[in-house]
Formats: structure tokens, C-alpha cells, sequence
């Protein structure tokens, strides 16, 4: 389902305000693995593909960890994209074919890079009661979907503006550029706002924007998004207002880049750019071809690939 989602910027419809902020819905679904735990999945869907370079958006929790039985996700591969680990609460083991086993923690950013090929394993750590975050991908451009394997990891220092804490993982905001690479202009940051707190924050006009409620009810330029819903604001504001309307502290993340202009085609865990290459990618990965490396570590299997539909992955790109 799409949810509840305005046409966009100058849709006449019902339920949004007139602010331009267009709301999009999340839908659960199983993270792989044999214990499926429930994400909230806001990008892809229907209505968007991407907000800049972002192009999926998992969010989770807070689960309590002895009944959802936490993250367990079997070495997979990835192809043209860069994932981002942010947690909230919890602890998850990362291994990778880079050779990267690293424990991924709350406010700390871990990036890995997997162009032309790469492959990880992601599980909660036993000390881990509550698991909180979320899981966020990012498209190469076509002159670096191929970029060699990488891992990196950044703990920004939190920024204290009047109503609000910002943590800038990836971008500028709030005077605040984190030292992070990216291959096209992004912003990723964790904005907690004071109860009945408003904000304003510079922003670049170049830029389209995703803000995702994690905890509280917060105004995106006027309208009300909830826990597990992500605003979105096409490119042009110099500004955005944000508003906590709970009378607890909001949690959000903040999400950005100017729009891309690419399609893409984006199956399983791989993105690309023709049908051709993800069936490419999805027999290399079934004939462990080191294209993907080898995880080492995980205790068990790697996971299979879903089979692929018998008609061509249609390329997927901006909502204009
Ligand atoms: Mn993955």
C-alpha cells in the first residue's frame, strides 16, 4: 500500500495541507532472514522511488529483542548502492567481504560502499534487549555505481540549537558538515526536538528533503507527520520549519540531496540500471562469484536470491 499520499507540491487533494509537504506512508515488511523481524518501508513506494540520491528507507522498532528475536540477516549482496546503519538503540555485528566486522551502535554512522560488488552479514548482539534504527540506502551515479567495496564509520558530535539536537552523519546542517564522502551532495542527520520545540534550519535550495517521524508527532512546514511517516518537501525552500507537537521529546532523521536525475532499476538488494545487469548480478551471487567476496564469521548459510520475475524489472525513477 501507498498510504495516504498527496499528488505533490500543488495538488489540489484532501487530508495534506496546501505547505507543499507531501506525506508518505510506511508498509511492514519481514526483513529476511530465518527469524523475520518487521520493518517500516517508506522508500521505495509507488508514489517515490527517491529523495535525492536515497532510494529505501527500513525503520525499526523499538522491538524488544526476546519476543521479535532482533536482527539476524544472512550474508547478502549489494550492488550500486551505499548502505547506512543508524541506531537508536541496540548494538549490530557487522562482517563484510571487505573484511570490515565492526559492531554498528546508536549515533554512530557505519557506511558501506558496494559498487561493483559486495557482501555482509548483519546480526543484534547478544547484550542487545532493544533494537531501535534504521536502514538506509543510497544510489551511485552512473560514473561510480561500480566504485570499489568500502566501509566507513563516523560518530558525528551532536550540535545544540535553541529547541533541539542535531547530529549530522552525512551533508551539512546547522553549521555542522560531516567528513564523510558521498558520490553525490546528501544530507543525513538525527534531529531530537524539545517538547512543543520549533526549529528552523537553513537548508539548500538544490535540495529535495525526506523528514522521517521516529518517535512524537512533529510539523513538517505545517503538516502533521506521525511516528513511521516521512514528509517530503521538493527542492526550492531555503528553510525548513519543524515543529514537536507531542509534550515529550520527537525523535526524526532528516534525509536529502538535490533530485536524481537517473532511473533506476532496483531489485532484491541490488540497484542498477538495466534488467540485463540485475540478472547479471543475481547469477554471480547464485554461483558465488567473487564478484561478492565471501563474508566470513556468520554462523550459517548465506541467503539464497529470490527468483527474479519472468518479465523485464521496469527502470524506476523520480516523480516529477
Ligand atoms: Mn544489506
Amino acid at each position: 500500500m501507498s498510504g495516504k499520499t498527496e499528488t505533490g507540491p500543488g495538488a489540489a487533494g484532501s487530508g495534506t495541507a496546501g505547505s507543499g509537504v507531501e506525506v508518505l506512508s510506511a508498509r511492514d515488511v519481514p526483513l529476511g532472514g530465518p527469524r523475520a523481524m518487521t520493518v517500516r518501508r517508506t522508500l521505495p513506494q509507488r508514489a517515490r522511488t527517491l529523495i535525492g540520491a536515497w532510494c529505501f528507507a527500513d525503520h525499526y522498532g523499538p522491538d524488544d529483542v526476546a519476543e521479535s528475536g532482533g536482527m539476524d540477516v544472512a550474508p547478502h549482496p549489494h550492488i550500486g548502492l551505499q548502505t547506512v546503519s543508524w541506531l537508536f538503540d541496540g548494538e549490530i555485528e557487522h562482517r563484510d567481504s571487505l573484511g570490515s566486522h565492526a559492531l554498528v551502535r546508536p549515533g554512530e554512522l557505519n557506511l558501506m560502499t558496494g559498487g561493483r560488488g559486495i557482501s555482509h552479514s548483519e546480526v543484534s548482539t547478544a547484550r542487545t534487549t532493544l533494537l531501535h534504527g534504521v536502514q538506509l540506502w543510497v544510489a551511485l551515479p552512473g560514473e561510480h555505481r561500480n566504485a570499489a567495496r568500502d566501509f566507513q564509520h563516523y560518530a558525528p558530535g551532536t550540535v545544540r540549537l535553541d529547541g533541539a539536537d542535531v547530529r549530522v552523519f552525512l551533508g551539512s546542517l546547522a553549521g555542522e558538515t560531516s567528513p564523510v564522502r558521498t558520490f553525490t551532495p546528501l544530507l543525513g542527520a538525527e534531529l531530537r526536538l524539545d517538547p512543543g520545540a520549533t526549529v528552523t534550519l537553513a537548508t539548500d535550495p538544490a535540495f529535495e528533503h525526506g523528514l522521517l517521524v521516529d518517535e512524537g508527532e512533529v510539523r513538517l512546514s505545517g503538516t502533521l507527520l506521525r511516528p513511521a511517516e516521512l514528509g517530503y518537501t521538493a527542492p526550492g525552500s531555503t528553510t525548513l520549519t519543524l515543529t514537536n507537537a507531542s509534550d515529550a521529546p520527537a525523535r526524526t532523521v532528516l534525509l536529502g540531496g538535490p533530485p536524481f536525475e537517473e532511473e533506476v532499476v532496483m531489485w532484491w538488494n541490488f540497484v542498477g540500471r538495466t534488467d540485463e545487469e540485475i540478472r547479471q548480478a543475481r547469477e554471480d551471487w547464485a554461483a558465488a562469484s567473487d564478484r561478492f567476496g565471501e563474508v566470513a564469521g556468520y554462523p550459517g548459510d548465506r541467503l539464497p536470491a529470490p527468483e527474479l520475475p519472468t518479465t523485464p524489472l521496469k527502470p524506476r525513477g523520480r516523480v516529477r
